[in-house]
């Protein structure tokens, strides 16, 4: 069954937004590094990469139902963080915002019966689950830290730990 234009529309707005979110991870991975807290960039790096995967399901599974992909425009991330908490607190607003477009694409494959779509979609909902649960676990503990250095740098050398294809 071939793709709606509408879905098709849907699934290209999806993997720009999974570009855009790992654009924004980069751009906090710099802002880490530049406070040479070099375990919470290593962790953002980790997780832009994860998104730039994110970007490929989606760009893979467009292709593989012959649809066409078209890539749109990137926006400029936000670079510029009052604090690591202000950071970890825009990824979480980030992490949310692409929740949202994750189960509003989930409920159009659902309106449209393209039944196909939904086991990725699925893998999708849980993932974000993850992410979210993730990200604000790091934010209350960076909000424990405050402006205590010593905590902050115990929190730094856990993050360092994060390897590719883990959770964080
Ligand atoms: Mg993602």
């Amino acid at each position: 069954m071939a793709m709606s234009p509408k879905l098709t529309e849907a699934f290209n707005k999806q993997i720009a937004a999974e570009f855009a979110a790992a654009y924004k991870y980069l751009a906090m991975a710099a802002y880490f590094d530049g406070l040479d807290l070099t375990g919470f960039a290593n962790w953002m790096t980790v997780q832009h990469e994860e998104e730039l995967e994110h970007a490929h399901k989606f760009f893979d599974f467009v292709l593989d139902r012959g649809a066409d992909v078209h890539l749109a425009a990137i926006p400029e991330p936000m670079q510029d963080f009052e604090s690591p908490e202000h950071a970890f607190a825009t990824a979480l607003d980030n992490e949310r915002a692409v929740t949202k477009l994750i189960h509003d694409l989930y409920a159009l494959a659902r309106d449209e019966n393209d039944l196909a779509c939904i086991p990725l979609l699925q893998w999708f909902v849980d993932e974000q689950h993850e992410e979210e649960a993730s990200v604000s676990r790091i934010l209350q503990r960076v909000r424990m830290a405050g402006d205590n250095p010593a905590a902050l740098l115990v929190l730094d050398r856990e993050l360092g730990e994060r390897a590719p294809d883990s959770e964080g």
